[in-house]
């Protein structure tokens, strides 16, 4: 009989050979063909998964609530969910910041090259600046003010508004929570089966996984090779938030999984796979939320109400990657520009980074656009951003991989906590 190769192996052949691709583009000059005949393949693929984003996040949402049933149950998930989310956060920020003060990347850092830096990328800052301004006058409150829509349709329609879907979805499900479960009996099963059919289609959209992935690092290497030279001008920087990121994935989550589960390390390192590698391709947590739902339900025992739950508000709310690359991102530049930064300012970045991770979006970017409220409140010039703007996209990739991770950890200590983690669908990989 013919052995099924396993997704996650299809998915990292898909990558390897969309690298390979790349480089052979790059060195035939098949640049050209790559972007007409290759990249929209890649494109196709980050498409579905947007458009399956928001129908999701709505149905697993309220199907996740209402089979909660109990109403101090779904508080007490969430204020667990919640402070999971925070307390990773928070540590993340704090790691990333003894990283930074410990090696001091910026330190040795050409004055010549970053005056360079701020000329080439003047333009590109001004527009994040303004993008973030529309952000930073509003109240302190603004965060809490914009998760609750006024508009529905309209928050529908925008990637970056997730969390007002999510809070739309929540209030619907808590209102037939609160309701006579006969009169909403026929809403209940049409959610069941809407939910189905959205499961269904992600196992669709999944069996082009590979391909996306192939296209998507096929068209990013021979889009961006010209900038390679970058990498490694900002070399200590670069090697610090990608390495970093990789330790804070080693660093924080196996002592998760080993004090509060009886997962084997394995096993949720080996399911998380597919979940990461579409995030290291779409840099997209929103667009990776399909994936991390089904793998963290058919591969890790995740029940289906918790998955439905924790899931969605992380993909929005909880970035340990993004968090940590603030961190570091803010305290290089203040180096670079020879800023001695007080414990004060260092304070004032933990809990800005922590609250621009909340508020940050699940989409390319989201999270440089955010840096300049960091940097504003610590009073670290922003035009520094400027060093930083062109490898983005290789660090959104990793960065992003770990936020879908931190996600689904958490999903898998809540489901433990609740006694809804199915450990008889887990694989033993140990032999
Ligand atoms: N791209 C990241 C995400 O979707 C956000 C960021 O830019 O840090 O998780």
């Amino acid at each position: 009989m013919k052995k099924k190769i396993p997704l996650w192996l299809k998915i990292i052949i898909g990558m390897i050979l969309g690298v390979v691709w790349g480089l052979i583009a790059v060195n035939l000059g098949l640049e050209k063909f790559t972007s007409d005949w290759i990249k929209p393949w890649g494109t196709i693929f980050i498409k579905l998964l947007k458009l399956i984003a928001v129908p999701l996040i709505f149905i697993s949402l309220v199907k996740g609530v209402t089979s909660i049933t109990d109403v101090s149950k779904l508080t007490r998930i969430g204020i667990k969910t919640l402070t999971l989310y925070m307390v990773s956060t928070i540590i993340s920020v704090a790691f990333g910041l003894f990283l930074v003060n410990t090696l001091k990347p910026g330190d040795t850092f050409p004055e010549q090259k970053r005056k360079e830096f701020q000329m080439m990328y003047e333009q590109n800052i001004k527009e994040k600046e303004q993008m973030a301004n529309d952000v930073k006058d509003r109240s302190p409150l603004y965060i809490i003010e914009d998760i609750v829509p006024d508009n529905i349709f309209k928050a529908a329609s925008d990637n970056t508004k997730m969390l007002q879907v999510i809070f739309f979805s929540i209030l619907f499900a808590v209102a037939m929570l609160l309701l006579d479960s006969q009169k909403v009996l026929s809403v209940k099963n049409l959610f069941d089966s809407l939910n189905e059919i959205i499961i269904k289609i992600v196992d669709i959209i999944m069996k082009f996984a590979p391909i996306g992935v192939f296209a998507l690092l096929a068209a990013l290497i021979s889009d961006f090779s010209a900038d390679a030279g970058l990498f490694w001008a900002l070399g200590k920087y670069a090697m610090l938030v990608s390495f970093g990121l990789i330790g804070l994935l080693f660093v924080l989550y196996p002592p998760m999984i080993l004090l509060f589960t009886k997962v084997k390390l394995k096993t949720v390192f080996r399911a998380l796979l597919p979940t990461q590698m579409v995030a290291f391709s779409t840099s997209s947590s929103n667009a990776s939320l399909p994936v991390n739902m089904r793998q963290c339900n058919k591969e890790l025992g995740v029940s289906e109400s918790v998955a439905n739950f924790v899931l969605p508000i992380g993909a929005t709310v909880n970035m340990n990657g993004t968090s940590f690359y603030q961190a570091i991102s803010a305290v290089f530049i203040a180096q670079v520009f020879g800023l001695e930064l007080t414990l004060m300012q260092q304070l004032t970045i933990v809990l800005t980074a922590t609250l621009a991770a909340i508020g940050t979006p699940g989409v390319p970017g989201g999270g440089i656009i955010m840096m300049v409220i960091v940097l504003g409140a610590a009073g670290i010039p922003a035009e520094g951003l400027a060093l930083i703007l062109g490898i983005d996209r290789p660090l959104d990739m990793i960065r992003t991989a770990v936020n879908v991770s931190g996600d689904a950890i958490v999903a898998v200590v809540i489901a433990h906590s609740e006694n809804e983690l199915d450990y008889s669908v887990q694989k033993d990989y140990s032999s």
